[in-house]
């Protein structure tokens, strides 16, 4: 995948039909197949309400397709959907969730609530570009930020 600077713009957030579309479309622009494997893969992802372990995914997508699937298989395709900007990685949690702006780069930013697992995920290019730049001024090149805080959401603190 190119690595594209971080950059301001107004992005589309995605959900449901249009975001199957998009990440679909992402897949096939770098050449990567949309096999009903990886489909019924990223449904699952598009239906988590929390991220969710490779593990807990594997388990869904063997419920979904009424048979059991190799946790290797799934391991290759979130790595896959990682890679290509469709799927996002919380690694505090060592968890998946969907990306909803598969069309365009950042550096995600998510608020981990350790109530009830939930991710929130935002994009601050002021923090990602201070980020960077700090890094840079270290003399360290920034390939790939991980910007993540863990606290309590509204929800749980309510
Ligand atoms: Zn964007
Ligand atoms: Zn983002
Ligand atoms: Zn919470």
């Amino acid at each position: 995948m190119a690595s594209l600077a971080p950059h301001n713009h107004d992005h589309r957030k995605l959900a449901g039909s249009a975001l199957v579309t998009a990440a679909r479309a992402t897949m096939l622009a770098a050449g990567e197949q949309w096999t009903d494997m990886r489909a019924a893969v990223f449904n699952v992802l598009a239906g988590l309400d929390a991220p969710a372990s490779a593990y807990a995914i594997t388990d869904a997508v063997s419920t979904a397709l009424d048979r059991r699937i190799a946790a290797n298989s799934i391991y290759r395709i979130l790595d896959l959907f990682v890679a290509n900007n469709v799927a996002l990685r919380v690694e505090s949690a060592n968890a998946y969730l969907v990306n909803a702006h598969p069309e365009c780069l950042h550096d995600c930013l998510f608020l981990v609530c350790d109530g009830c697992g939930k991710a929130t995920h935002v994009d601050d290019e002021a923090i990602s570009t201070q980020i960077r730049a700090t890094a840079a001024a270290a003399g360290f090149r920034a390939e790939r930020p991980v910007i993540e805080v863990r606290g309590r959401c509204a929800a749980c603190c309510a």
